[in-house]
């Protein structure tokens, strides 16, 4: 059995069984220091991979992201993951409604993370990778240096 793990998954701090593997854009949205990122080196350590999934895949997860209105609400770290579960015929673990939506439209099997009633939620922050300046909404570009956003998961991971 093959796992996929998105950014919240990894985050979750949880040991799932079998192969784990995710994307390099997800490595992007995780803090390099600090509880996220021994989390993260703790995955690697035991084992999971980092794969980029094929351009074809990339296309196929991208024209059904748009045929079923979740485009809009995917990042491109979203449709690397679902990419890569597709590629790999992996399950996919995470709890994002509009990645299970496309993944149930591409017979990729999924699994949420989070046991019902222990939700976590991530908080994200928008880094820009120039200058470094924090946004805590998401915006094109650095208001600053023009520079490019990224993504990232904040350390306070809110209990709901
Ligand atoms: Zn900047």
């Amino acid at each position: 059995m093959v796992y996929v793990l998105d950014t919240s998954a990894i985050l979750s701090g949880k040991i799932f069984g079998g192969n784990t593997a995710t994307s390099p854009k997800v490595l992007n949205e995780i803090k390099p220091k600090g509880h996220s990122w021994r989390l993260l080196e703790y995955m690697k350590s035991i084992g999971m991979k980092v794969i980029s999934p094929p351009e074809e895949s990339l296309e196929i997860v991208k024209e059904t992201a748009e045929k079923t209105g979740d485009i809009a609400n995917l990042s491109d770290t979203d449709l690397e993951i679902l990419a890569l579960a597709y590629h790999l015929k992996a399950t996919l673990l995470t709890d994002d409604y509009s990645m299970q939506n496309v993944a149930r439209e591409l017979k990729i099997d999924y699994m949420p993370i989070v046991e019902e009633g222990i939700k976590k939620k991530i908080e994200w922050i928008y880094v820009c990778s120039s200058c470094g300046k924090i946004y805590e909404k998401y915006v094109e570009e650095c208001i600053i240096c023009g520079g490019k956003i990224k993504r990232r998961a904040s350390n306070k991971a809110k209990h709901l």
